[in-house]
């Protein structure tokens, strides 16, 4: 059997509010992504994807648990090549391309940083280098010379794109990368995401609030609400076996172009809104608002487990 390429274990992180005020953004947390593979991280805003992507690439320290790097503890490496070496092979595509990228910086200075921090390269090589990126995600060597504000919105994802690129990772995580862009844009940069992917054999991280866009790209898929992982399988399996009362929340949520079948379509409205992070009760993240919950869900965090039957197929709710 492979072995993954990342394995987060048991990460919780938790920020320090007040005395008596802890916000639990993530919670025992536990995944393994592949070399090659697209694993989608999906939630409503403050379930804590973001939080978690943020760890993978060491923006911020666990408050528990483990990420694995082909089986090295990332926060455990002491010497500065091992350190180095997870910084090398990780990088991160942020949310906003408006404010990603430094103005007074020019596109050659943003994506050259990285290059240049790294390596060693002459100014003809360091040239080429951006040239060969900025073409990679559809732009040109014209564009090497201007800043920033004078690229659409698409235009300044492929820049940070490019920058993702520049020091040749194997995993990226991609922190909703085009819930800023319009509509009409979002698939070229997904499709291009893909294309990059196939090209360069890298490992993503893909997370995004929109379930129709996380099962076009991702091969495996996550849900999460309050912190806590509620559902995870394969990106087919998930779509036409939801387990998960809040999966199927969501996924009744995703609108239908075809209005026959978007008429015989029950939209499942939840009650309610997303509880506060802040000292949450040690029992289902989600009673509050699921039409289903039993005296036991508000007594007892449900179990993250296989279901029978199902390879790769798993729940956290009392019902199964
Ligand atoms: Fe609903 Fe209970 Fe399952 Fe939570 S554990 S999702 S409250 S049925």
């Amino acid at each position: 059997m492979m072995e993954p390429l990342i394995q987060v274990q048991n990460l919780s992180k938790y920020f320090k509010i007040s005395k008596h005020e802890i916000l639990k953004a993530v919670e025992d947390v536990s995944f393994d992504i592949y070399e090659g593979e697209t694993v989608g991280l999906v939630g409503e805003s403050g379930c804590g994807k973001s939080t978690t992507g943020r760890c993978l690439v060491k923006l911020y320290n666990p408050t528990q648990g483990k990420v694995l790097y082909n089986g090295k503890d990332i926060f455990g490496a002491k010497s500065k090549a091992e350190k180095l070496e997870y910084c090398n092979n990780t990088q991160m595509i942020f949310q906003n391309p408006y404010s990603s990228l430094n103005p007074r910086m020019t596109v050659k200075d943003i994506v050259g940083e990285g290059i240049k921090l790294h390596e060693q390269v002459n100014e003809k090589e360091l040239d080429e280098r951006i040239e060969d990126l900025l073409r990679a995600v559809g732009l040109n060597r014209d564009h090497m010379s201007r800043f920033s504000h004078e690229f659409s919105g698409g235009q300044r994802q492929r820049i940070g794109i490019a920058r993702a690129l520049s020091v040749n990772p194997k995993f990226i995580v991609c922190d909703e990368p085009i819930s800023a862009l319009d509509v009409s844009i979002q698939a070229q940069v997904l499709n291009m995401l893909k294309k990059l992917q196939k090209e360069r054999g890298l490992t993503y991280l893909f997370i995004a609030h929109d379930l129709s866009v996380v099962k076009y790209i991702s091969d495996r898929v996550i849900v999460m609400y309050l912190g806590m992982m509620m559902e995870q399988a394969d990106a087919d399996e998930l779509y036409k076996n939801p387990m998960h009362p809040y999966t199927k929340a969501l996924l009744s949520a995703i609108p239908e172009a075809d209005p026959n079948i978007a008429k015989s379509k029950d939209r499942i409205k939840l009650k309610g809104e997303i509880p506060s992070p802040i000292n949450p009760k040690d029992c289902c993240r989600f009673v509050e608002r699921c039409a289903y919950a039993k005296p036991i869900c508000s007594e007892q965090i449900p179990k993250f487990k296989m279901v029978d039957g199902k390879a790769n197929h798993k729940v956290a709710c009392h019902l199964y």
